[in-house]
């Protein structure tokens, strides 16, 4: 677990896809925990640090895929936390919209859809979550993408990749499901006064 500031960390046993911690006031908000694996290895960080899996109290999600969200509902029903994701992509993981046809959204549907607990709300539009961090709708990679930022850290899945310099980059286009919103999404983060950039597929990279 690596300190970024501000209260956020790396985790460094997870796998696949990058995933953050906050420690707020009431608990601690894992952003997104990732695949099914994850629990555990998370699970025995979070107490290696003397921190208690059980104190997890928000699941904050930036989009559906499984590599992010895989393992949101087994966090829920084993600790009651609340799970936070964007409303369009909810409404793909509950069979409510169908999901984006692109050639890779089609072969990442063969992987089955996670879960959400019902106990999860759903980010709409520009808004404050928990402990005063904000969402911000990011869409592009997927439908209801969205980023939380924190004070100057910024969580913003696959919304980009980060150099180590910490400038913004498109991942392969194949990922984003709409390209032209990708790239306003991406500008879009420019805005926010992000100081430390914490994506999914990238090293954390602060801006200097
Ligand atoms: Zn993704």
């Amino acid at each position: 677990m690596k300190s970024l500031g501000d209260n956020a960390f790396h985790l460094a046993t997870a796998i696949a896809a990058n995933a953050y911690l906050v420690e707020g006031r009431r608990g601690l908000i894992l952003i997104d925990p990732g695949l099914a694996p994850n629990v555990n290895r998370i699970a025995r960080e979070l107490v290696h640090h003397g921190l208690s899996p059980f104190h997890v109290t928000d699941i904050l999600l930036t989009h559906y895929d499984p590599d992010h969200a895989g393992s949101a509902d087994t966090w829920a029903h084993r600790t009651g936390a609340r799970v936070w994701i964007g409303a369009a992509d909810a409404a793909i993981l509950r069979g409510e919209a169908k999901p984006p046809r692109t050639p890779f959204r089609r072969t990442m549907a063969l992987a089955g859809r996670p879960k959400l607990p019902h106990n999860t709300t759903l980010i709409e539009d520009d808004t404050e979550v928990v402990d005063g961090i904000r969402a911000v709708p990011t869409p592009g990679h997927t439908p209801g993408h969205v980023a939380f930022v924190h004070r100057g850290v910024g969580f913003i899945g696959d919304a980009a990749r980060v150099s180590p310099e910490a400038t913004l980059h498109p991942g392969p286009e194949f990922l984003d499901t709409d390209p032209v919103q990708a790239a306003a999404s991406r500008a879009l983060l420019q805005t926010l006064g992000i100081v430390t950039i914490c994506a999914g597929h990238s090293a954390p990279a602060m801006r200097i």
